[in-house]
């Protein structure tokens, strides 16, 4: 493994971007495997290649400006399903509603019967049954 260190010195390597291009690939050769398309094959293999010559690539400033576009494209994707499963896992705990002025999601208790909700960005106050 040696002489793998030595040949990366001064290369990118991998990154989230390189990652989710592998897992591109993997999944539109499964995809051409299971529609026999030789066409979506060859197609495959291209996020197979840009992510490989990103990884040699000696540019790394380029590459990294490409990972930090990568990111900001993806961070509201990520955070929308990171609040998608935080709701699913409070679910049994937490009702959620959203206040009928100013549109904010209000969490509260599970099982309290109907109580007083007071939004607490408008202070509007409603009665809801948990
Ligand atoms: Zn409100």
């Amino acid at each position: 493994m040696n002489w793998l260190k030595k040949f990366m010195i001064g290369r990118y390597g991998s990154d989230n971007l390189s990652v989710f291009l592998l897992i591109l690939s993997i999944i539109l050769t499964f995809a051409s495997s299971f529609a026999r398309n030789s066409v979506l094959m060859t197609m495959s293999y291209i996020p197979l290649f840009i992510a490989l010559y990103r990884m040699f690539s000696k540019n790394i400033q380029k590459r990294s400006m490409e990972s930090y576009k990568f990111a900001m494209l993806v961070s509201p994707i990520y955070s929308r399903y990171k609040r998608f499963l935080s709701r699913i896992r409070a679910s049994k705990t937490h009702k959620y509603f959203k206040c009928t002025t100013c549109k904010t999601n209000l969490r509260v208790p599970k099982g309290k019967g109907k109580i007083l909700i007071t939004c607490p960005n408008c202070k509007k106050e409603f009665i809801k049954r948990t």
